[in-house]
């Protein structure tokens, strides 16, 4: 399962599951607000694209 990160790899904001993130395939994690201003989605770390990480919605119990 997809791990999901609670914190901007960059500027260490953190990032609910339910809020938009940006993610590369290795996982790398990053907020809108740095992706939008400085990485153009393109993940700093592997050089690989960024992509709108899926929210989580917690399941009904
Ligand atoms: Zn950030
Ligand atoms: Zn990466």
């Amino acid at each position: 399962m997809l791990a999901m990160k609670e914190t901007c790899e960059k500027c260490t904001s953190s990032l609910l599951p339910t809020g938009t993130a940006y993610i590369c395939s290795y996982e790398c994690t990053f907020c809108e607000s740095c992706n939008e201003d400085e990485l153009k989605e393109v993940c700093p770390n592997c050089n690989g694209n960024l992509v709108l990480r899926p929210k989580r919605i917690e399941k009904p119990k």
